[in-house]
């Protein structure tokens, strides 16, 4: 067993993109001494759920000058893939391997900068406990080490998806079922010419058929989801042409003069879900008109967005997710071109129909096929759809009730955590403390990342990550006295 000298002063756990960014901000800010303990159970850091995949066509869904790690440096991604392919240009979208390259790349190189006495160590383990006292929290390992440390920021990203709440004739425990596409061989066991069902629409699915795609799968693919939308494509030309949409700009400037207490009828912020809908339409109009795209609207909200869902209160929320959470993932989440184009070939070839529909059941019909019984959405007819293989493409589940991850489930049963009132991650202050059952921030858990999406919505790519991740860090450094530091720019 490890024998620890003294705490740690911030152990991070998970080491996905979330983790990594964190613990890079933590060495950059840092004034010595201090240590930093980073533990993910895969063993690898910097990879995470997203950038662990070898697949060369899974690519990033932003483009590459928008990806680094640094918000005051967003080219910072795209300068280091240029020191092996100068041709490189900012509005690329390279394979997703090559950001986990990067982060372990500058993971290394703040490490290599830090002031001495600031100092990184990783460990390969789960955490499945978390125990406060005294001011300090005791992690324990599932092979049982305890780690202590000052502070402890749980990045633990995205759960696997959850089975759908039907019926499953027995096909969940079945070679049949393919509970989350990205668990390493998860698609082993699909023949090249077999059926395939995919629940799910989103870039999850987009994900699966990929990834068949490149194991030689010839197949019919059926995608299913309640409204059967495709997320968008970027064009091409993504980085050029830029339209501030005027409707955006005065909410924008609306929240930075009177904040989240501004009334609606006196600034036009809106506080439901459908007059935030109707500025969007108006906004459309404008930009279509003026030439230019959806996207750019789209794309201009994303600075407002955070305080635009902290003003719905909760059953305005609950209807945004209720009526408009798919039509925003779909213009939100879009896809590269070359993704898009290789989606749009497979659909005009037949080989991939999408359905607008609701499971209603599973049955598996002999050792081969799985019968699924489908309504299509508007009908009140049912069917049956014969394949041979389903694959759960529903994405992270959000609801830690439900995705049986140990730390989590145990952190909420004992009330030190707790979910948020829509089941989407962690209830958390604005620093990302964890709140426990009475809703008190103790101030020695933390989280950022997926699990605070309750409050902040937005809070999955990686530019909103790595603001969060800077102002967690400078949090962290501030509360426990080590001050905080100016980053440096970085030599990439
Ligand atoms: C498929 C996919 C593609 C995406 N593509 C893009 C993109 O192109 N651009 C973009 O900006 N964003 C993208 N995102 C969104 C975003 O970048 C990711 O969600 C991001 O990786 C989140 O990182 P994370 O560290 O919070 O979570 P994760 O990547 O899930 O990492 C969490 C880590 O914590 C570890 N862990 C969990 N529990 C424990 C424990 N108890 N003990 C120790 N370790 C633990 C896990 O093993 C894992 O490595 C994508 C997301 C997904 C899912």
């Amino acid at each position: 067993m490890r024998v620890q000298s003294s705490p740690w002063d911030v152990a991070v756990v998970g080491g996905g993109a979330s983790g990594t960014l964190l613990a890079i901000h933590l060495l950059r800010q840092a004034r010595a001494p201090f240590r930093i303990l980073l533990v993910e159970r895969g063993g690898q850091v910097g990879q995470g759920l997203a950038y662990s995949t070898r697949s060369q066509r899974h690519l990033l869904n932003v483009p590459a000058a928008r990806m680094g790690a640094f918000a005051e440096e967003p080219e910072h991604f795209l300068r280091w893939l240029r020191q092996e392919t100068p041709d490189t240009e900012g509005g690329d979208f390279v394979p997703r391997l090559r950001y986990g390259q990067y982060l372990d790349a500058v993971l290394e190189e703040s490490i290599a900068r830090a002031p001495q006495g600031v100092q990184l160590e990783t460990l390969s383990g789960e955490v499945t406990s978390a125990r406060e006292h005294g001011g300090l929290v005791t992690l324990t390992t599932r092979g049982g080490v305890e780690l202590v440390a000052r502070a402890v920021v749980l990045a633990l990203g995205n759960a696997n998806p959850a089975d759908l709440r039907v019926e499953d004739g027995g096909l969940y425990t079945s070679p049949r079922y393919h509970r989350s596409p990205w668990a390493p061989g998860a698609l082993d066991g699909i023949g090249a010419d077999d059926t395939v069902l995919l629940i799910g629409t989103g870039l999850t699915m987009v994900d699966a058929v990929l990834s068949l795609e490149e194991r030689g799968h010839r197949g019919a693919l059926h995608a299913l989801s309640r409204h059967g939308l495709l997320p968008h494509r970027h064009p091409r030309t993504v980085l050029q042409g830029t339209y501030a949409s005027p409707g955006i700009r005065d909410v924008l400037r609306a929240l930075r003069d009177h904040g989240l207490r501004a009334p609606e009828q006196a600034h036009p912020i809106p506080v439901r879900v459908r007059a935030l809908l109707r500025v969007l339409r108006h906004e459309v109009r404008r930009a279509t008109d003026a030439g230019a795209s959806w996207r750019s609207v789209v794309d201009a909200l994303r600075p407002v967005t955070v305080p635009l869902w902290q003003r719905l209160d909760s059953g305005e929320r609950r209807r945004f997710l209720r009526h408009l959470r798919a039509y925003w993932d779909v213009h939100r989440h879009r896809m590269a071109p070359d993704v898009a184009d290789g989606l749009e070939r497979l659909r005009t070839q037949g080989r991939l129909r999408l359905h607008a529909a609701r499971v209603r059941s599973f049955h598996l019909d002999d050792a081969d096929a799985v019968r699924v019984r489908v309504r299509r959405r508007g009908e009140r007819r049912e069917e049956d759809l014969q394949v041979h293989h389903v694959v759960n493409c529903t994405g992270p589940e959000g609801d830690v009730t439900r995705h049986g991850h140990p730390l989590l489930h145990r952190l909420a049963e004992e009330g030190r955590a707790r979910p948020d009132a829509l089941g989407l991650g962690l209830d958390t202050d604005g620093h990302g403390a964890l709140l426990d059952a009475r809703g008190h921030a103790g101030g020695r858990l933390f989280t950022l990342g997926p699990l605070r999406r309750g409050e902040l919505w937005e809070t999955t790519a990686v530019p909103e990550i790595r603001a969060q991740a800077r102002a967690l860090s400078e949090h962290l450094l501030k509360r426990l006295g080590r001050g905080f530091v100016a980053p440096r720019r970085s030599a990439g």
